[in-house]
């Protein structure tokens, strides 16, 4: 027993940072509220998936905490591609709207890139318009960063990992979280050396042994096992997956891409499924807000968080 305690994983309170983001985003509102600016998102919902409802409702719900606007607008599900451009449109040349969302997935017979791309770069706080995908590649701070891998690199800073020179392995390539993590963990300054793994890749097990800090971002349940981890290495884990358990009320339970209860006991530092990374991804959808509305108000940029 002793043993085991001594050699358990510091947690990383994703919940804890997060709540210290959510603070200081709350004072600088209140600091861009005196110079007359509401920063202010809007979330466009297409459609009725239940799950994306309970998404968007903790969106504007998290805008309203820190004293944002936030505005939910809901579409049918029949709504058509060029209606959806149109409220794009409306909300791009609205001065009080910084931020605008559009919840995915949409509807099949609307096309999410063409919609992503119509969405004004300077108010895409999701960070998925290519204009800010080059902008997070070259190194450009006035860029914004999707809110995971960007909630990633700010608890890793918060968790004092030493990036410089480490080797970082990631495991996902998605557009959302793989790519710009990596596109992050690279660029000078950060200092990492950075694998990125996916599903064709050969042994995902050789790479991530010798890495000093594991991003598992694949949507496997306890994918990552613990004879995969070297001893000592930092584990992040971004998934969510949802299994079955007889034991819970609802019958399932959340947990991560990480075998957490083992590779806990290998890791010096692990993030917890729920609790992790989860709230930062929703705290920095506010400070991409923040950031957005700073910039109308014409106060000197804030360079990019992550
Ligand atoms: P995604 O679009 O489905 O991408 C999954 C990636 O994992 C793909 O690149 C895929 O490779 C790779 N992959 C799948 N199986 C693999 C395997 N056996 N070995 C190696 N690579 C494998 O998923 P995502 O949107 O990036 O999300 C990943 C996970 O993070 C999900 O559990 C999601 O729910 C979670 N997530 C959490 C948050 C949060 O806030 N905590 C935010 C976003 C996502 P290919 O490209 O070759 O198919």
């Amino acid at each position: 027993m002793r043993a085991e305690a001594e050699t358990e994983a510091r947690r990383i309170d994703g919940a804890a940072i997060a709540r210290r983001v959510r603070e200081r985003v709350a004072a600088e509102v209140a600091e861009l509220k005196a110079h007359g600016v509401t920063p202010g998102l809007s979330v466009v919902l297409v459609g009725d998936d239940p799950a994306s409802a309970v998404y968007v409702r903790h969106k504007t719900a998290d805008c309203e905490e820190v004293g944002m606007r936030g505005q939910q607008i809901r579409m049918p599900a029949s709504t058509t591609e060029a209606e959806l451009l149109a409220v794009v449109d409306r909300l791009n040349a609205d001065p009080a709207v910084h931020g605008i969302l559009v919840q995915m997935p949409v509807p099949r017979q609307i096309d999410p890139a063409a919609v992503i791309a119509r969405i004004d770069p300077d108010k895409d706080v999701d960070g998925f318009h290519p204009t800010n995908v080059g902008r997070v590649y070259v190194g450009d701070a006035g860029g914004f960063a999707p809110c995971t891998p960007a909630g990633v690199m700010v608890m890793l800073r918060e968790a004092g990992v030493e990036l410089r020179g480490a080797e970082v392995v990631v495991l996902g390539r998605s557009n959302i979280v793989g790519k710009p993590m990596a596109a992050l963990l690279v660029q000078p300054g950060v200092d990492a050396t950075v694998t990125v793994c996916h599903s064709r890749t050969r042994d995902v097990a050789e790479h991530t042994r010798r890495a000093d800090v594991i991003i598992a971002a694949i949507g496997r349940a306890r994918f990552v096992t613990a004879d995969m981890v070297k001893p000592g290495a930092v584990v992040i884990d971004v998934g969510m997956n949802r299994i079955d358990d007889p034991t819970t009320k609802s019958g399932t339970r959340l947990v991560g891409d990480v075998d957490f209860d083992a590779v806990r006991r290998v890791a010096s530092a692990i993030t917890p499924v729920p609790g992790g990374v989860g709230p930062m991804t929703r705290a920095m959808l506010l400070d991409n807000t923040l950031r957005a509305a700073r910039r109308t108000a014409g106060l000197p940029p804030r360079g990019s968080l992550a």
